[in-house]
């Protein structure tokens, strides 16, 4: 519960910002059941910030189709859609108050602009405020109260909890009564007229929205997910799942996913290597991102690793790069830069090189501070799935050891885990990567 207060005999407000789907959302049915209950009717109500942080036209223009799909879905409920645009800590408390709501409902995101947009709103609303978290199966604060030290610690008390938190959803109920007067015409010109104020990143061919979403899953259950455990790790075979800008933007949750592949036996292997990521190292990101303030930087990180990147801070580097050497892909290593190439023009980076890639930034720049804000600027402007968890503790791995152990001792790196060229050449194709991405023969 966000805030306590007496709840009134008006319509269920459903504030809607991370679960951005009609289908299999706790947080909608929930308000649902109240608005059922109290025998009212319920909105859902999307708050368009223009001021949220690495605002790209690549992700608006994803959000927005998947934001008209969402309408569609809750019309055929007959859930009225509200688009809002401006500072949700202004313009939910006045929706609240200008359709005198009985109470207010909103979904979980562990990341700090949005916890302070929910102190801001419960600040200002006098009506009793919920948070449901319809993002991971077991509910973040309930997974574990205090921040886990690494998938080992954290999955014996998840896979504990699922009894209680993994079931099927119950179909899904409809609005109890229309809701009263008209509802707006939804006007996506003015929300489309913004995109003029956004960096500048070029849209990719990406189809949004829930009803893609569960295409992509259900092809790659059928198609790919057998080789999954032996080829997820190699760039070039297109066998991981593509899943994970929909469930950034909560077009699909992880529950379905788990929910359909338990539909399916075909491989053990693949299975649990798959159910380990879209479970554990997924809700793990969400542990370290609700726990951890300093998710975003060098404090964040364990104090051995701290200790060991302290004691390696003037190690000579072998290269030095700026920033604009980086993001433009300017380095001596034409597999990174193809990595990066392959994430400023698809919108992506394969699971594998996101490792290398930050690793490589850590080993480029002068100090564990400039790496992660190069890594954590280049990873949420670019791809379609940042500004997540996952990137936020993804990279937090790769830089400062979190969730991972010390290794051997070595320059720059200290006992961070090191990767290198020679090892992503023993797991895949380098040279057809790089020809793929880069296409430059210079490069090499
Ligand atoms: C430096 C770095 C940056 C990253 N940035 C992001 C990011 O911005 N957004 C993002 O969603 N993921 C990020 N990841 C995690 C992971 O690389 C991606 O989730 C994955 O590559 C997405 O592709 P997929 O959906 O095909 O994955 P699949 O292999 O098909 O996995 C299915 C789902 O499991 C989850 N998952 C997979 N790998 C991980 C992991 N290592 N940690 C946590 N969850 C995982 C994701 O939700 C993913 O969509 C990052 C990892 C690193 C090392």
């Amino acid at each position: 519960m966000v805030r306590e207060g007496r709840e009134l005999r008006g319509p269920v407000v459903y504030w809607m910002s991370r679960d951005q789907r009609a289908k299999d959302n706790w947080a909608l049915e929930f308000a649902l059941h109240k608005a059922h209950k109290n025998n009212v009717p319920s909105v859902a109500v999307f708050c368009f910030s223009t001021d949220y942080p690495q605002l790209t036209l690549r992700s608006f223009v994803f959000m927005l189709g998947g934001l008209q799909v969402l309408a569609k879905n809750l019309n055929e409920r007959h859930i009225p859609f509200i688009l809002l645009i401006g500072n949700p800590v202004e313009r939910i408390p006045e929706f609240v108050k200008e359709v005198e709501a009985g109470c207010l409902i909103c979904d979980f995101d562990p990341l700090k602009w949005k916890r302070e947009w929910l102190r801001g709103v419960a600040e200002k609303i006098q009506v009793p405020f919920f948070q449901v978290d319809a993002h991971n199966v077991v509910p973040c604060w309930l997974a574990s109260d205090h921040k886990e030290y690494a998938a080992r610690t954290f999955r014996p008390r998840l896979l504990r909890k699922l009894d209680t938190f993994f079931s099927d959803y119950p179909p899904g109920l409809e609005n109890p009564m229309p809701w009263p007067g008209r509802v707006p015409e939804q006007d996506w010109n003015t929300i489309t007229n913004f995109q003029k104020h956004l960096l500048p990143v070029d849209p990719v061919p990406l189809i949004p929205g829930e009803d893609e979403a569960m295409s992509v899953l259900e092809k790659f259950l059928e198609e790919r997910l057998a080789s999954y455990d032996r080829e997820r790790n190699n760039p070039l075979s297109g066998m991981s799942s593509g899943l994970s800008p929909y469930i950034h933007f909560g077009h699909i949750s992880a529950q379905r996913i788990l929910l359909e592949l338990d539909q399916i036996r075909i491989d053990m292997p693949s299975e649990n290597a798959f159910r380990e990521q879209v479970l554990v190292r997924r809700e793990l990101s969400e542990n370290y991102c609700w726990y951890e303030p300093s998710y975003d930087m060098v404090d964040g990180f364990p104090n051995w690793a701290r200790k060991t990147l302290d004691k390696h801070l003037y190690d000579s580097r072998p290269y030095l790069y700026d920033k604009q050497e980086l993001e433009y892909g300017m380095t001596h290593d034409a597999l990174w830069n193809a990595a990066q190439r392959e994430m400023v023009v698809s919108g992506s980076m394969h699971g594998y090189l996101r490792m290398y890639w930050a690793k490589k930034i850590l080993e480029w720049t002068a100090s564990p501070e400039e790496a992660m804000g190069y890594a954590l600027e280049f990873n949420d402007r670019y791809q379609v799935d940042g500004r997540d968890p996952n990137g936020y503790t993804g990279v937090a791995w790769c830089i400062g050891g979190v969730h991972d152990r010390p290794w051997k001792e070595r320059p720059v790196f200290g006992q961070i885990r090191y990767m290198s060229y020679g090892g992503c050449r023993r797991k895949f194709d380098v040279e057809a990567y790089i020809d793929h991405w880069s296409g430059k023969e210079e490069d090499r």
